[in-house]
């Protein structure tokens, strides 16, 4: 009888244990997928109904095809385990809370039947409640936290891709209705907008490859120097695939630390560290993404303004920078990460909005959203956080864009209305007289430093 390998996020050949694990049976290997309706983000729906088109075709090269159901996946893995006789059931984990809920059940559902489950380590260096302070508890400080996961060890090489599967032959009789190969991702971004993101990216494992060569050929010597410039092709761009699963971060370094000894190195893979804290604090903290870690933070005087949302989410709020990063996000489901920190901290302080608001479009329109590195940024930025900074630090983005868009090479990427500024005069297109067609600033900046700050003030009882 067959096993099933469950993928879920780790739409990959290379370095997926739970792959290598069924191979090893020997038994004929029945791949599945089964679409949860969970997945309402229009960006994540996009690159999923991508993915399982791409990961079939891979697998239809290897001789096998994904099998696609429709979830949700409590009734239907256990039907398609009495469909296909399987003796077992094969994934590597995940690590969000409603993830881990059905895992957790299905586990205990299956083994009751009689059937065997095997979970593996998901896509992370470290499993996130691996790494803890002598006292047993999960690190609040990424510095503390990072320095003792290098020091853990434990690396494991990431595993070859299979040299060959036997895949189990798909009679359909008895089976759960399947979605068309080759039509999920037609069905899965019915919404227009994210049309554009093709033209961006291919969501699959080559194109994951190719992006880490590509950065690890070119950018990773001067990543240190330059990853915080948006104009500058400075960063891996692999967020999204590591979000999917399409390359692993044990593949990453492995890669990374074969190349020759460069000052960009210690520094990416903090970044990936980054990645690994986030989760590690999100599995401690499973409302990560909707409750403000500093509880003091409850009673903030937060804005209700639609008109000021929409004008942000949409790039019109007459900040260059800022709308610059939103058009990115709007037209790539991308935005770079110093960009990403000015356009929240813009939301969150001068627009007086909870952050939550701005963690919500994120994790709609990012396709590297996840609910980990979402939520603890977010917390980070606004001050709400564990190690955020203090709320009343403001960026202010006029010397943000200056500093780190001198030229405005990034601003008239993205804002073309104002392509023909000079460069002393992009940051602030009012003191020019206005750009016909491109918006006055939504606020002042003082004054809205002013009224942040008053916020704050109040929320202390120091006003
Ligand atoms: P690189 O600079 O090449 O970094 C390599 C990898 O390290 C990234 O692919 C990513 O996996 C990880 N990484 C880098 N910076 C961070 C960070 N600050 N936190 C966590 N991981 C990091 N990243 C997401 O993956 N998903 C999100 O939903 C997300 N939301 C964010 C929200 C806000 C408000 C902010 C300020 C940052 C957010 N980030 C998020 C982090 C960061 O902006 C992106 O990971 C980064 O821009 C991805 O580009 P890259 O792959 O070129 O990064």
């Amino acid at each position: 009888s067959p096993v099933i390998v469950w993928f879920r996020q780790d739409f990959r050949q290379a370095d997926n244990a739970a792959l290598t694990a069924a191979v090893k049976t020997g038994a004929p290997i029945f791949c599945v997928h089964i679409l949860d309706e969970a997945v309402k983000q229009d960006a994540a729906r996009w690159w999923l109904g991508r993915a399982l088109d791409l990961f079939d075709a891979d697998l239809r090269q290897a001789g096998g095809a994904l099998h696609v159901f429709r979830g949700p996946a409590i009734r239907v893995l256990p039907a398609l385990v009495a469909a296909t006789s399987a003796r077992a059931v094969f994934w590597n984990r995940r690590y969000d809370p409603d993830g881990r809920e059905t895992d957790t059940r299905l586990k205990a559902l299956l083994k009751e039947g009689g059937t065997s489950v095997q979970s593996f380590p998901g896509a992370l260096l470290h499993e996130p409640w691996t790494i803890r302070t002598r006292a047993g508890q999960p690190y609040h400080v990424f510095g503390a936290y990072w320095r003792a996961a290098c020091q853990a060890g434990h690396e494991r090489p990431p595993l070859p891709a299979p040299v060959k599967i036997a895949f189990a032959t798909s009679d359909r009789s008895g089976l759960p209705p399947m979605i068309e190969a080759g039509a999920i991702g037609r069905e899965m971004s019915a919404t227009g907008w994210t049309d554009g993101l093709a033209d961006m990216w291919q969501p699959d494992e080559a194109s994951a490859q190719e992006t880490l060569a590509q950065f690890l050929d070119g950018s990773l010597d001067d990543y240190a120097r330059d990853r915080d410039f948006p104009a500058r092709p400075a960063t891996s761009g692999l967020s999204p695939f590591l979000r999917w699963g399409h390359i692993t971060p044990a593949q990453v370094r492995q890669a990374a630390a074969a190349q020759p000894a460069s000052g960009g190195l210690a520094k990416f893979m903090a970044e990936l560290g980054w990645r690994e804290f986030a989760w590690s604090v999100l599995f401690a903290q499973p409302d990560l993404a909707s409750r403000n870690l500093r509880p003091e933070f409850d009673a903030m005087p937060w804005r209700k303004d639609p008109d000021a949302v929409r004008a942000w989410q949409r790039g019109r709020t007459g900040y260059p920078l800022v709308d610059a990063g939103m058009r990115q996000l709007w037209r790539t489901g991308w935005m770079h990460n110093r960009v990403r920190m000015v356009v929240a901290s813009f939301l969150v302080k001068h627009l007086l909005i909870d952050w939550r608001e701005g963690e919500r479009w994120f994790a709609h329109t990012l396709v590297d959203y996840d609910p980990a590195s979402n939520g603890m940024n977010w917390q980070w930025v606004a001050g709400t956080g564990v190690e955020a900074a203090p709320f009343f630090r403001m960026m202010n983005p006029l010397i943000q864009s200056r500093k780190f868009d001198p030229s405005g090479a990034y601003i008239r990427e993205w804002v073309p209305e104002l392509a023909r500024l000079p460069d002393a005069q992009i940051h602030t297109p009012w003191l020019a007289g206005g750009v016909s067609g491109y918006p006055a600033p939504i606020v002042v900046h003082e004054a809205a430093r002013e009224r942040a700050l008053s916020a704050w003030r109040a929320l202390r009882g120091t006003a």
